[in-house]
């Protein structure tokens, strides 16, 4: 009987024991370690509490959307597409919706379903689950993985560990990067860990005053150096630290490690040309020379964002509208088109969507997902260097690895 032991029960780990459990059948004794009270609680607030699982998407566009080591997840991908993921929650009886932008969602649209059928599922194919087991360590015996040892030091021997602890973001779910530590014991590299999909810090403060203030259709642009690294329309929220909102995280995935090092730009009006844009400002002034530019604004902006605009841009808001100059009037225009959004950091990891970086994949078999340096290793999930942008990318992405970890892991191959 072959013993796979399987460290973290998210969405990973969940998925690699049904892979295991299908391909190894009643050869096979699979266990999830999992330390906290119950499985799967990242998936529970994954969408807001509505698990966007996965993307319905080819293979190429699945992998335009993954910034970093795309070509890693090609064999991941073929094991288990979106379209089988899609499929396989049915057959678990969960149905799925397809919706906006092509994300899958339960059709209940709550997570706990997905979650639920998972389990549900793995209770019927034999898979033990074990709740409250810590994993502190590896059992290693020169480059072979035999096991691990729990913080209780029981120590639990196994043919095959497949590491999928998540990464560092929302630590309350369980991902503490416990992983991390496990990889460094098996000699791996880990890449530098850093937020992605994550809200945007800023010293202005203009920004500060807005918060609360949603903008809707508005265009953000990032560029590093010359080149144009991203330009998106949707929705952005200023908050009491700088900017949020689905925008602005899915901004957040292109920009460089530090993200001072890209200039973005805010588009108020995205749907005018310039040329339009100044025609629409010369109309509202005409009949209201006397009214305030503060005041003028509120007819291009929301009446929060109109009253402090103008000195964003050094113009006073309580100057007439009849006395801008054509100059002043043009910068005007270009600050709606072309604000410059001066951002300090990302927020912390902790609050960020997923964790950039991890276990560096040149180490992981894109193959099998074993460890290219430990027999009897592997690692599926967030805890290796692979993350992507919104959309259901990355919970895909731990389904993928995992399912593909447990089918070679439990045929040791
Ligand atoms: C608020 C939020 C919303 C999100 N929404 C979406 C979405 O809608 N769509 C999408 O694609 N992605 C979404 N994501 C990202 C997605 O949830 C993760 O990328 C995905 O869950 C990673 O799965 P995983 O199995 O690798 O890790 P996790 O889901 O983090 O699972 C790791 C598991 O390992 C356990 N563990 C850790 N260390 C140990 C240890 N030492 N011993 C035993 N067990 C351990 C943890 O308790 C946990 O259960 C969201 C993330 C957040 C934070």
């Amino acid at each position: 009987m072959r013993k796979i032991l399987i460290v973290g029960g998210g969405a990973a780990g969940l998925m690699a024991a049904r892979s295991a459990a299908i391909s190894g059948g009643s050869d096979a004794q699979i266990t999830i370690l999992e330390h906290m009270e119950k499985c799967g609680r990242k998936i529970y607030i994954t969408g807001k509490g509505r698990c966007n699982a996965t993307n319905d998407c080819t293979r190429d566009e699945f992998l335009r959307e993954v910034p970093r080591n795309p070509r890693f997840l090609y064999a991941a991908l073929a094991a288990l597409s979106p379209q089988r993921l899609m499929d396989d929650l049915e057959e678990m009886g969960c149905p799925v919706t397809v919706q906006r932008g092509r994300r899958v969602f339960p059709a209940s649209e709550k997570a706990s379903d997905v979650t639920r059928a998972l389990t549900r599922d793995l209770e019927r194919r034999g898979v033990q689950v074990q709740l409250h087991a810590d994993v502190q360590h590896l059992l290693l015996d020169g480059d072979t993985c035999r096991g691990v040892r729990l913080a209780s030091g029981h120590e639990i021997p196994a043919d095959a560990v497949i590491v999928a602890t998540g990464g560092l973001s929302a630590s309350g779910t369980g991902s503490t990067g416990d992983g991390y530590r496990l990889a460094r014991e098996a000699g791996h590299t880990v890449t530098p860990l850093r937020p992605s999909l994550s809200a945007l810090e800023s010293d202005e403060t203009w920004m500060h005053e807005l918060q609360g203030l949603s903008l809707q259709h508005v265009e953000l642009s990032a560029r590093t150096g010359k080149k144009t690294i991203y330009r998106e329309e949707g929705e952005m929220l200023f908050t009491h630290f700088g900017i949020s909102g689905p925008l602005v995280l899915e901004l957040s995935s292109h920009l460089p490690d530090d993200p001072c090092e890209s200039a973005i730009f805010l588009n108020l009006k995205p749907a005018l040309t310039p040329e339009q844009l100044d025609a629409r400002l010369l109309r509202e002034i005409q009949g209201q020379e006397r009214r305030q530019l503060g005041n003028l604004l509120c007819a291009l902006l929301p009446s929060r964002f109109a009253a402090v605009f103008p000195s964003i841009i050094d113009l006073d808001p309580r100057k007439p509208a009849g006395e801008l100059t054509r100059e002043e009037r043009h910068t005007l225009a270009g600050a709606l088109q072309q604000l410059p959004l001066h951002v300090t950091g990302y927020r912390t990891i902790q609050e960020a969507i997923v964790t950039r970086g991890g276990v560096s994949v040149r180490e992981i078999n894109p193959s099998t997902m074993e460890s290219r340096l430990v027999h009897g290793l592997y690692f599926a999930g967030e805890v290796m260097d692979v993350d992507a942008h919104t959309g259901g990318y990355n919970l895909h992405i731990a389904f993928s690895t995992g399912f593909l970890a447990g089918q070679h892991a439990v045929l040791g191959a």
